[in-house]
């Protein structure tokens, strides 16, 4: 199988898998007991928080372990909503992954006032209408790094310098840029910043949250006190352990990202603009991640083309995969404007490092083979020729 939905989720690296290992077996510890046991899962623990916040450049004491990138945006969300009353105003995007965008309307739906600022053709947002849209009432402006269908960049830092002229706190959902592109938070005024461990080949179900010291915080989940009172229930230790080795493994190679991945996906794109008519590469003018590839293809749909290319051994998505099993047209693409045809023919391509130059040899002759074979099959067979009768 050649594996292109690396935004959906990544394999897990075989060293993720070794190190979590023993958490799984003989060192079944929990962090909280004083024993030597316990000791040694809360040495893990802290190794993984250092190992965390090593490829965020950001102090230890300042990484939560959530149960992924859902929790952390949700958390980060509520807390700024129960810490002043007074504020009930939330900003954000119309693009952003529903994990915020769910949670966003939900919000709403409790007589909150939520801003959500469109994007233009090329996925980009106005600043100007973002600052404009800051007022006394806005309790957090929640804005995506990087867009998981179509890699296109928010520019994060620029955002955090409105929201800090302003004096609003910002969050910033970087599921699907952590591991993908260099992150320093030391120099970086974003107060929030969600990260989720299976989109850089570690394990499902863990992420964390990174809180800026300083930054007033409310945790949602109350109970135990663990994580120094910011997230409680016991520590999914095994997991945690597999997100710090990930984290680690991930900043030794995120040149690989630029070196490797990149030109891989470049390569793809320029083969199937030689070989295929009538595609467009969506969030191609726009800075984007170095892995993500969005195409939309006229005549064809993207459902039909996903089951040819599984046949054909290839994965990969029709919009975003975590909304898989829908046929809706996708949120995002539908926000850059794109017309019906299109958003009907989107397939999401995302490479990463495991991928090999024969999966992206393959993948160039097995796609324009399949949207060649659709837009055959969508012709009539027996092509109408006008009759003309004559009595
Ligand atoms: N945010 C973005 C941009 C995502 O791509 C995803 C997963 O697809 C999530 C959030 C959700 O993360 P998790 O699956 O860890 O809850």
């Amino acid at each position: 199988m050649i594996y292109l939905d690396n935004n959906a989720t990544t394999p897990l690296d075989p060293a993720v898998v070794e190190a979590m290992l023993p958490f799984l077996t003989e060192s079944y510890g929990n962090p909280s007991s004083g024993h030597r046991f316990g000791r040694e899962a809360r040495y893990a623990i802290d190794l993984a928080r250092k190992r965390v916040a090593a490829l965020l450049d950001c102090d230890p004491s300042e990484i939560v372990f959530t149960s992924g990138g859902t929790e952390s945006s949700n958390a980060a969300i509520n807390s700024a909503l129960q810490f002043d009353p007074a504020r009930r105003q939330i900003i954000t995007s119309v693009v952003e992954h529903s994990a915020v965008r769910r949670h966003c309307q939900a919000w709403q739906g409790q007589g909150c006032n939520v801003t959500f600022l469109g994007v233009d053709p090329d996925g980009n947002l106005d600043l100007d209408e973002l600052e404009d849209a800051i007022g006394p009432e806005t309790a957090i402006v929640s804005i995506m790094s990087a867009n998981n269908e179509t890699g296109v960049l928010f520019p994060i830092e620029r955002i955090a310098e409105i929201c800090r002229t302003k004096g609003v706190l910002l969050h910033t959902d970087a599921v699907q840029a952590v591991g993908k592109m260099p992150i320093h938070l030391r120099k970086s005024g974003i107060h929030f910043l969600s990260l989720s461990a299976h989109k850089f080949y570690g394990p499902k179900g863990v992420g964390a949250l990174y809180i800026k010291k300083g930054t007033p915080f409310r945790p949602s989940i109350i109970g135990g006190g663990q994580e120094n009172s910011q997230r409680a229930g016991t520590e999914n230790v095994a997991s945690i352990v597999g997100m710090g080795k990930a984290a680690e493994r991930s900043g030794e190679s995120l040149a690989e990202e630029e070196t490797k991945v990149r030109p891989m996906r470049d390569s793809f794109e320029r083969a199937i603009a030689r070989d295929v008519t009538d595609v467009t590469i969506n969030g191609q003018r726009s800075a984007r991640l170095p892995n993500t590839s969005n195409l939309s293809f006229s005549s064809i749909e993207a459902q039909s083309a996903l089951i040819l290319l599984d046949q054909l051994g290839i994965c990969c998505s029709a919009g975003s995969a975590c909304r898989s099993g829908s046929t809706d047209a996708s949120h995002v693409l539908n926000a850059m404007q794109l017309p019906e045809d299109r958003l009907r023919g989107s397939l999401r391509f995302s490479f990463g490092r495991f991928n090999s130059d024969q999966d992206l040899t393959k993948a160039i002759e097995s796609v324009p083979a399949v949207v060649k074979k659709l837009r055959q099959l969508s012709k009539p067979a027996h092509p109408k020729i006008p009759v003309t009768l004559h009595h």
